[in-house]
């Protein structure tokens, strides 16, 4: 009796995110007669690679967050489900999201993305956000300009020079954007906007523990990378191992 309700009705999948990898699997299924669940805690999709031009306010928020209802508007065999997934209970084909909702399947897919990571050193994270969510890009860009604002308000000079510092931590990618994107704001976006200070005197330091920026790159793209930093004035230290971190300086 159980079998003949279970093949009456459709094959159920449920996807776990609606980043770019839920997204896929979501549109090859398009076709398929199965019933899609697609699952997010947010009820946008962010397009990650941009974040870095929100951080530095070159981009707003929703330039790079789609609803993903309207992503999904035309696939007839697929439900949106704005909810944080809790748990999963293989043995029942259960996913437990939100209160107390439950969610069958007979298929699952799990594509809930990754974090950034501290190498071992959490206790950063408070004064050196990643930068993965559309709330870590608007908190770096608060802290951004506010420290260009708090730069043109003192006397003293020791603390503009701190306040017109600023420390991007690993040379992957994403540092290697943040760091250019950063000095491009200071540079180029902001000189005439303010009257006691120059922000093209800003510093911006990219630090990277291993010898060279854009390890995961072929050699010679991480050295044009590198030389086209310098050029825009981005001071880059290779070898460098950041030790500590606190609200007002970095070891
Ligand atoms: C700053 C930055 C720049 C990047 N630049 C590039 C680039 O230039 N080129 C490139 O190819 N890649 C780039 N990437 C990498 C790329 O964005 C990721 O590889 C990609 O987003 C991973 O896709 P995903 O679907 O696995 O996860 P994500 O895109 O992270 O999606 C995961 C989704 O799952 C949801 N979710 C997580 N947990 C739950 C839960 N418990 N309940 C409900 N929903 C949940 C999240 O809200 C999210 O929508 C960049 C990444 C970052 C952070």
């Amino acid at each position: 009796m159980e079998q003949q309700e279970a093949s009456a009705r459709p094959f159920r999948v449920v996807i776990l995110g609606a980043g770019f990898g839920g997204l896929e699997a979501a549109k090859a299924m398009a076709h398929a007669p199965v019933e899609i669940t697609l699952v997010d805690r947010h009820n946008y999709h962010l397009f990650q690679p941009l974040l870095y031009q929100v951080a530095t306010a070159a981009l707003s928020p929703g330039d790079i967050a789609w609803p993903i209802r309207a992503i999904f508007r035309r696939q007839r065999n697929l439900s949106v489900v704005m909810v944080e997934a809790t748990g999963i209970d293989t043995a029942a084909r259960l996913v437990h999201a939100g209160e107390d909702l439950t969610l069958p399947y007979d298929a699952l897919v799990l594509a809930t993305g990754a974090t950034h990571s501290y190498f071992g050193h959490d206790e950063w994270a408070p004064v050196a956000p990643g930068l993965k969510t559309i709330e870590d890009a608007t908190d770096i860009r608060r802290r951004l300009l506010l420290a260009f604002e708090r730069a043109e308000v003192t006397d003293d000079a020791e603390e503009r020079r701190r306040l017109l510092t600023f420390v991007v931590i690993g040379a992957g990618p994403t540092g290697v954007e943040l760091a250019g994107a950063m000095v491009e704001l200071a540079r180029h976006a902001m000189p005439r906007e303010f009257h006691r200070i120059d922000p093209a005197m800003a510093l911006v330091v990219l630090v990277e523990a291993g010898p060279r920026v854009l390890p995961s790159f072929p050699e010679e793209l991480g050295q044009v990378a590198r030389t086209s930093l310098e050029r825009m004035g981005v001071q880059v230290l290779t070898n460098t191992r950041v030790t500590g971190c606190s609200a007002t300086a970095v070891e």
